[in-house]
Order: structure tokens, then C-alpha cells, then sequence
């Protein structure tokens, strides 16, 4: 079977799609994921774990919350770990049952907390006591017991990025497992709350399994504490993390070496394990399409300046993040350069003295494994418009998310009424004999409430 990604006939194809379609379809800079991709790793994902008795598997929505990515998960089997409200309507929106959501964060907020009791969600992974407290609460209010269980700090170095490294424990997440049993306990006897385990998720893009290893060790210990202290233990979310390879040539921990070290960790737990993976589905089954604009002399390489920015694409601005950077349509030649977007920031670099597919202006060429924490993390900085997404699926393909234009964000804008008026006065006064009396009517606030607008504003 053909690759996803691949050349044919010297042009980057994705799946039976070639690149320069798209581009001339739906412009650049846009985002294009692959169905086969992205149903290829969630099958792998789900055969690594095929030694796991009981689980279940909640894509983390962040990673991509694009509604045909999650619809086309839903249909693999994923229900969704999300961290907000809006990621619950995400989900849901993409058909994906309410019992198979998984809400984690650690800053939910009162109203967040009861959409999601009031939407009937899987499970509330808990972030702190007080949150479980005011949880409980609100679902005896409604006569619901809400399913929850406990996150936990196992205090681990991931050996990732510093910024996505969740698992020691001066990061914010979970409670220290010094005070899980303590808290547990707390917890474990309130209506409203059925609290039926513990979750943990120590960061992402984890190259290597043994912090995972030594934290999932350290879940076990807690569950056989709990379990000695008389509380029933039937869940445990072992959280997502799983790396993927961004370099060619980069070894990462197959979903068949997780799921064997997790088989081992995990043996006589008797519990149903949850997995919510993100970065390993979607993150190679996506690219990031952008044309060259200029290449331009440097003082050591060549500038290669090509439409796409740190607002479509924020990984390598936020995480010194790799992405591979191919030609479209390869003549074999190489180049060293810098590839930077048109952002007003020196950040705004993607890489600095790379060996390249030569490029020239006009060229198209992708950032390869840009299907995870890509297009979500897109803003609209320096007045760009926000990235387009794009699925192939075969020889066809769809924008599955508009570009959204600047004249879109510029009509979602207002001038504040006191502004206008200031700035209609003075051509009223000139259409009319200007009298010091029409003046004064038109800065007169109209109301009680502009006038304290006004003076919250001062
Ligand atoms: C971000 C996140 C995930 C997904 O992490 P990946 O590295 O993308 O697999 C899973 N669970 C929680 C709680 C998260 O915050």
C-alpha cells in the first residue's frame, strides 16, 4: 500500500491527491490530514494495547479538536479526553457519546463542571479536592453521583520539553501522591461523587517508556493502598504522552512496546485502563502546506520566507520544536537555509542553518508531522487570517475548517458607541451652523449606563 505522504511521478502526494491541487484549490498557507493516516494510527494504537483485557480509549482533543478528525475517530472507537467546555461540544458535535468523554484540567470551572454533569460525561478526572468537593456537590444537587477519579503528581521527570512535562511535582497538575490516599479517602465517602480511581498523565512527546514505567508503578502501589484502606478501585487512566518521530531517522517507542510495558506494569490490577493518546494518532497524519514567498540572503544562510507563520504552526516558536521541511515538487538539489514566516518576531523562525530540498519563490513544500497541536494552536497574530484545514480521503478531499479572513475577524470587532460619537460630532457640526449647543449635545453619554461604562473605562 502506497504511503500517505509520498512522492509519485516527482510531485508530494497526500494519499491519491497531489499537493499542488489542494494549493491551487484552497490557497496558503492550509493544513491537510490524511484519513488513511489517521485511521492507521488509531488502529496501531489500539493493537499495541491488544494485550490489555479491559479499556478504553479517549483521543485528547486538544491535540485536534477539528470535527472530521473526531468524527472519523468516533468511528474507530474513541470517545474524547477533553479540557474544556468547548471541547465538549467538539466531541459531542462529532457524535461522540457523552459516556465515552473524559474531562480533564486542572481549571474547570462551576460552569464547565455542570455542562458536563448535565451533558452526562464518562468520568471527571480530578485535579484537586476542593474540586471534588464542589463537584459532588453540584451532581447530590442534581440527584447525580458524578464518576470520578483522582489525578495524581507521581513527581517523574517525562524527559520531554520543560512546557510539556505534567508529572513532577512543582508542575500544576494533580495532587501529590504523598496526599492522594489522604485526599482519596476525603473524597470517597460524598453524595454525589462516585469515586471509583486514579489518573495520571506526566507530559507529551515521551521518547522513552521508562518514566512512564516508573509512574504507572507508582499508580499500582497507590491502588493496592487504596485498595488495603477498604475503597473499590475499578479505573485507572494511564493518560496519553506517547512520542512521535518528527526527524527522519528519530526512534520512538512503537504502540507495541508501550502496550507490553503496559501489560507488564499493570498485570493483576483488575482494573478498566484508560488511554488518551493525542500527539501519536494525529500528529503524522497531517501536513502543513505553505509556498515560498522569497528566498533571501542571510548573513550566513539564505532566508527561505514562506507564507506560513508562527500563528499557523507555534510548536517550533514555543517548544523549539522540529518539523521536517520538504519540497513539494523535489529536484533533488539540496540547500542550507533558515525557513522563517512573515511574523514581525525573530521567533517566527522554523528552523535555522537546515539542510533542505532546495526551494525557490513560488515553491510549494510542507512541514511534515503537523497533524498534532498544529492548526488548534493557530491564532490570528499580525492580522493573518486563521489557517484553513483540509481532509484527503482517497483521490478526494474537503476543507473540513474555513480560512477565516481578516475582513470575518474585523466584522466581529466594535467601536465602543462613546468612540463613534466622538468622532461624529465634529462632521455633524459641519453639515450644520455650528453652535456650541449641537456640540455639547453629541458628547452628552445617552445613557445611565454608558456613563458608568465610562467610568469603569477611566
Ligand atoms: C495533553 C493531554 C493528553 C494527550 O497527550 P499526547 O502527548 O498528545 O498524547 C492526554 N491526557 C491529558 C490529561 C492531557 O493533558
Amino acid at each position: 500500500m502506497p504511503l500517505p505522504f509520498d512522492c509519485r511521478d516527482g510531485v508530494l502526494h497526500v494519499e491519491d491527491v497531489a499537493l499542488p491541487a489542494i494549493a491551487a484549490a484552497v490557497g496558503t498557507p492550509a493544513y491537510v490530514y490524511s484519513t488513511a493516516a489517521l485511521r492507521t494510527s488509531a488502529r496501531a494504537f489500539r493493537a499495541g494495547l491488544a494485550s490489555v483485557p479491559r479499556k478504553q480509549l479517549a483521543f485528547a482533543v486538544k491535540a485536534n479538536p477539528n470535527l472530521a478528525v473526531l468524527k472519523l475517530l468516533a468511528a474507530e472507537g474513541y470517545g474524547a479526553d477533553i479540557v474544556s467546555a468547548g471541547e465538549m461540544l467538539h466531541a459531542r458535535a462529532a457524535g461522540m457519546p457523552a459516556e465515552s468523554i473524559v474531562f480533564s484540567g486542572v481549571g474547570k470551572s462551576r460552569r464547565e463542571l455542570a455542562a458536563a454533569l448535565d451533558a452526562g460525561i464518562g468520568q471527571f478526572n480530578l485535579e484537586l479536592e476542593e474540586e471534588g468537593v464542589v463537584l459532588a456537590a453540584m451532581a447530590a444537587a442534581r440527584g447525580l453521583r458524578a464518576p470520578a477519579v483522582l489525578r495524581v503528581n507521581p513527581d517523574v521527570d517525562a524527559g520531554t520539553h520543560a512546557k510539556i512535562s505534567t508529572g513532577r511535582k512543582q508542575n500544576k497538575f494533580g495532587v501529590a501522591l504523598d496526599d492522594a490516599a489522604a485526599i482519596y479517602a476525603r473524597l470517597a465517602g460524598r453524595d454525589g461523587l462516585d469515586l471509583r480511581g486514579i489518573a495520571i498523565h506526566i507530559g507529551s512527546q515521551l521518547s522513552d517508556l521508562a518514566p512512564l514505567e516508573a509512574a504507572y508503578a507508582r499508580v499500582g502501589e497507590l491502588v493496592a493502598r487504596l485498595r488495603a484502606a477498604e475503597h473499590t478501585i475499578t479505573h485507572v487512566d494511564l493518560g496519553g504522552g506517547l512520542g512521535l518521530s518528527y526527524r527522519p531517522g528519530e526512534q520512538m517507542p512503537s504502540p507495541a512496546a508501550y502496550g507490553a510495558m503496559v501489560a507488564r506494569v499493570t498485570r493483576g490490577w483488575d482494573v478498566t485502563l484508560l488511554f488518551e493518546p493525542g500527539r501519536f494518532i494525529a500528529g503524522d497524519s497531517g501536513v502543513l502546506l505553505t509556498e515560498v514567498l522569497w528566498v533571501k540572503p542571510g548573513a550566513v544562510d539564505p532566508y527561505v520566507i514562506v507564507d506560513a507563520a508562527m500563528n499557523d504552526l507555534a510548536r517550533p516558536a514555543l517548544y523549539d520544536a522540529f518539523h521536517d521541511f520538504v519540497a513539494v515538487r523535489p529536484s533533488g538539489q539540496r540547500m542550507t537555509a533558515n525557513i522563517a514566516g512573515p511574523v514581525c518576531e525573530s521567533g517566527d523562525t522554523f528552523a535555522m542553518g537546515r539542510e533542505i530540498d532546495a526551494v525557490a519563490a513560488g515553491d510549494l513544500a510542507v512541514f511534515r508531522t503537523a497533524g498534532a497541536y498544529g492548526a488548534t494552536m493557530a491564532s490570528t497574530y499580525n492580522c493573518r487570517a486563521l489557517v484553513p484545514e483540509v481532509l484527503v480521503d482517497g483521490g478526494r478531499f474537503a476543507v473540513v475548517a474555513d480560512r477565516i479572513a481578516p475582513e470575518a475577524m474585523l466584522a466581529a470587532q466594535h467601536i465602543p458607541h462613546w468612540m463613534a460619537e466622538v468622532e461624529a460630532a465634529p462632521r455633524k457640526a459641519a453639515l450644520r451652523p455650528a453652535t456650541g449647543r449641537a456640540l455639547g449635545a453629541a458628547h452628552r453619554p445617552r445613557s445611565r449606563r454608558s456613563a458608568s461604562s465610562g467610568r469603569l473605562g477611566s
